[in-house]
């Protein structure tokens, strides 16, 4: 299997002023082919530094894919850094030349001399037409190995990659095979009694096993190497069954279902209305409630003694959620009342004080889902859907 490095380049990610989602986005697209991806860079628009770091970057892996730095100014030192790299020069293409003059006619816009740098590619590169932007792409092929230099925009750099070097990367390094992960969401359970429980598959190598602790949820993420993607999905049905056989219900969600999303769908297909009540959370916190079936109310501090009294005549499911921080800790108590039902529930957390808000959280929801599909809606304990 073919090993990749990333190389982000551009001085405003270097410092942070925009985020790094090609990155992100390469990485997602390597590992669903099965390429093995071992370092991403990040370094800042200077012609010596890219240099180097293709080169090195060459020496160990055999797929090497920069972005950025293919514009016409002399702030996008990509390609000459690239002929550079690859012991070679860079060409004048007039017919590239020519596309790039009739995109800007056609947005009536002037086309400068500089931007005839952009017609320039390494000698021995094959060329990748950017019809989505005017920076034109290449693939310098090198010992068996590539260098692959793509656009920053990410929208022109996703499109190239889909439409050009994914199904060029495929023939040249006859990839045949693919890796595809899942994730399986758990929350209110500690991160070390997860652990206990799934230990033995944490030793598996493929599929494989891993834990992520975030305050108040843990992820189980499973990934499988296989020849094609209904293999690896098979792989990953198989072990996903025997991780629900041992944690049932407390697995809430999977890959991008988060906790509020799927107590806004159990209202939505309940009847009665969920009342929820919050005392001492930021303004900001659960603001996405709302709508059909979900009424949330907010309780100023001082009034935090009046913690609803269960009503019997209640026909609908009330809950009081209040987060009192402290210096040392944070501390929520919880309480769920519905017909004749009630349940109280009292936790402290110690955590980092920055997560400490956002553990009392993810917590509130977990006891909240826990309590409407084990008492209010119970037939939807076994239909995730
Ligand atoms: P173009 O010639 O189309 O400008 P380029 O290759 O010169 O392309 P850059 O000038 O390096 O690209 O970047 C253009 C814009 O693309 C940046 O201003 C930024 O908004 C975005 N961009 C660049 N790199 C990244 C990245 N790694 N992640 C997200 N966005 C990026």
């Amino acid at each position: 299997m073919p090993t990749a490095e990333l190389i982000a380049i551009g001085t405003e990610l270097l410092l942070g002023e925009i985020a790094d989602t090609n990155t992100k986005y390469l990485a997602r697209q390597l590992r669903d082919y099965g390429v093995d991806l071992y370092r991403s860079t990040t370094v800042g628009d200077n012609l010596q530094r890219i240099t180097s770091l293709m080169q090195e970057a060459l020496s160990r892996a055999d797929i090497v894919i920069t972005t950025g730095g293919l514009g016409p100014t002399v702030d996008d030192p990509t390609r000459d850094a690239a002929a550079q790299a690859c012991n070679t020069h860079n060409e004048f293409h007039p017919e590239l030349w020519e596309q790039i003059r009739q995109r800007f006619l056609k947005r009536a816009m002037n086309v400068s001399e500089n931007n005839r740098k952009q017609a320039m590619i390494p000698a021995g590169a094959v060329v990748i037409e950017n019809p989505v932007g005017t920076a034109p792409s290449f693939i310098i092929p090198q010992n068996g190995k590539v260098l692959v230099c793509l656009p920053g925009v990410p929208r022109e750099m996703e499109y190239l990659m889909q439409a050009t070097v994914i199904p060029w990367l495929k023939e040249y390094f006859s990839l045949s095979g693919t890796i595809k992960a899942r994730v399986l969401h758990i929350g209110a359970v500690s991160e070390s009694k997860i652990d206990e429980m799934v230990a033995d598959l944490e030793e598996m190598t493929n599929p494989t096993v891993g834990l992520l602790a975030h305050p108040g949820i843990v992820d189980i993420r499973i990934t499988a190497k296989a020849d094609s993607e209904e293999a690896a999905n098979q792989m990953i049905d198989g072990l996903e069954s025997i991780i629900r056989q041992r944690l049932g219900t407390d697995i809430y969600g999977v890959d991008d279902e988060t906790l509020p999303q799927v107590i806004q769908k159990l209202a939505e297909k309940g009847t009665s209305p969920i009342k929820i009540i919050l005392g001492g959370f930021s303004p900001d916190k659960f603001k996405y409630f709302g709508g059909k079936n979900l009424l949330v109310e907010r309780l100023e501090p001082k009034n935090f003694s009046q913690i609803i009294t269960p009503d019997p005549l209640l026909s609908s499911p009330v809950f009081t959620c209040l987060y009192t921080p402290t210096p040392e800790l944070s501390r929520i108590d919880l309480h769920f009342s519905y017909l004749d039902q009630t349940d109280t529930m009292t936790r402290e957390y110690m955590g980092a004080p920055g997560l400490r808000e956002e553990w009392a959280v993810n917590f509130c929801l977990s006891f909240i889902r826990h309590q409407l599909i084990s008492k209010v809606y119970p037939e939807e304990k076994n239909d995730p859907s």
